[in-house]
């Protein structure tokens, strides 16, 4: 069952970047299928390929869709993620 019930943390971090540019994302869904909060939409390019875009509207900030992504550990580096054991944390500490 989906929870909409938000933690301290998850209300001051910010709605997630899926990717920068394209080189960050291979278009899996992976995010989209994680997403609780069905905030998520995969929209076609100009050449059909789908990407990811987020309502910042729906969002929860579970972080659940960077948490999945295997193709971006850069933004795992440089921002906050959530690890499934520890919750919050900033990336080397
Ligand atoms: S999980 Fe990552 S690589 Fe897959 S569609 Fe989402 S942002 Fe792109
Ligand atoms: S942070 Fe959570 S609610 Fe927001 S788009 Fe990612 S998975 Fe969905």
């Amino acid at each position: 069952m989906k929870t909409n019930i938000l933690h301290d943390t998850e209300l001051t971090r910010p709605v997630p970047v899926l990717y920068k540019s394209k080189a960050n994302c291979c278009g899996c869904s992976a995010c989209y299928s994680i997403c609780p909060a069905s905030a998520i939409s995969m929209i076609p390019d100009e050449e059909g390929f789908l990407y990811p875009t987020i309502d910042s509207k729906k969002c929860v900030h579970c972080f659940k869709c960077i948490d999945v992504c295997a193709f971006k550990p850069d933004q795992k580096d440089k921002g906050y993620y959530q690890t499934r054991n520890v919750g919050l944390k900033k990336a080397g500490k």
